[in-house]
């Protein structure tokens, strides 16, 4: 069979799957199973398939058709700047989230050289992104998941950080090193009940640990906070991925732990996303 064909048939299995994007999809896994970009493809529809291209290519499209997101399939995302790894553990890199590096890159434009901590850093898209911009910046990163460091520190590598950086693997409770001029975190903050009504992609297979903030969603922004305000430099700012209805709790426990709110920014879908905040 040729390329052509195989990529047809794969949209037409996505689409009675109801997969939307079915040809776009199509197309991504074949390349993913030639190693040949999308270019090669148009270029070389005619090319056969051999037996077993065309065997690792319906697996991946049966495993696509059973709702498995296109980056755990070709282990890639982009963000930001750059192409990130992404496994099975790591929740998927959002264009949401870009917000918090265009945040932190406004808050950062004049300094020189800051140290710079992140609180569950997953595929290590935020951090390694800003540590991309900023060559003097100094970055920390702690994990509880060992599977994730190791994408992380994957990543550092492929961008070209990991002189900049130190990844620890810790619970945010017992994380007690240094003190930082900016602190950053996207922490799981979905209500435990709400986490079968996400999308059938993200509820079937993101991991739940990046994901699940326990019974009022807040569980793990609490102590991030806590330990936020404890790690932070006076006068140091504070920036923070939230849920799109948990910016007016989310305020109160910043001002308790003595924060002072810069700013409220929403995302793509002008939803409150990320809270910009100075420790006072
Ligand atoms: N924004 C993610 C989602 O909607 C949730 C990320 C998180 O809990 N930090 O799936």
């Amino acid at each position: 069979m040729n390329i052509n064909l195989a990529i047809i048939q794969g949209a037409k299995v996505l689409k009675d799957n109801s997969i939307h994007n079915s040809y776009l999809d199509s197309e991504i896994l074949m390349s993913k199973v030639i190693e040949k970009d999308r270019k090669y493809i148009l270029l070389n529809s005619d090319r056969y398939l051999d037996n077993r291209d065309l065997n690792s290519f319906q697996k991946l499209i049966k495993k696509r058709s059973l709702g498995k997101p296109i980056a755990y399939l070709t282990n890639k995302k982009f963000f930001w700047d750059s192409e990130f790894l992404v496994s099975d553990d790591t929740l998927i890199p959002r264009p949401d989230t870009e917000l918090i590096v265009e945040k932190v890159l406004e808050l950062t434009a004049h300094k020189k050289k800051i140290s710079i901590l992140e609180i569950g850093v997953g595929t290590g898209c935020i951090l390694l992104s800003i540590l991309k911009e900023k060559k003097n910046f100094y970055g920390t990163g702690i994990d509880i998941s060992k599977n994730c460091l190791n994408v992380s520190k994957l990543n550092a590598i492929k961008l070209k950080v990991s002189s900049n950086l130190k990844l620890y693997k810790s619970d945010v409770d017992k994380f007690n090193l240094g003190k930082y001029d900016l602190i950053i975190s996207n922490p799981p903050y979905i209500k435990k009940k709400k986490l079968k009504y996400l999308e059938k992609d993200v509820a079937k297979f993101e991991p739940k640990l990046a994901l699940d903030g326990g019974l009022d969603g807040l569980s793990e922004i609490r102590k991030v906070i806590k330990k936020s305000s404890e790690l932070i430099k006076k006068g140091g700012k504070f920036v923070l991925e939230i849920g799109f209805d948990q910016k007016n709790i989310v305020i109160s426990l910043l001002k308790k732990e003595g924060f002072y709110i810069k700013s409220i920014n929403k995302d793509l879908a002008h939803n409150d996303r990320c809270i910009v905040c100075t420790k006072i």
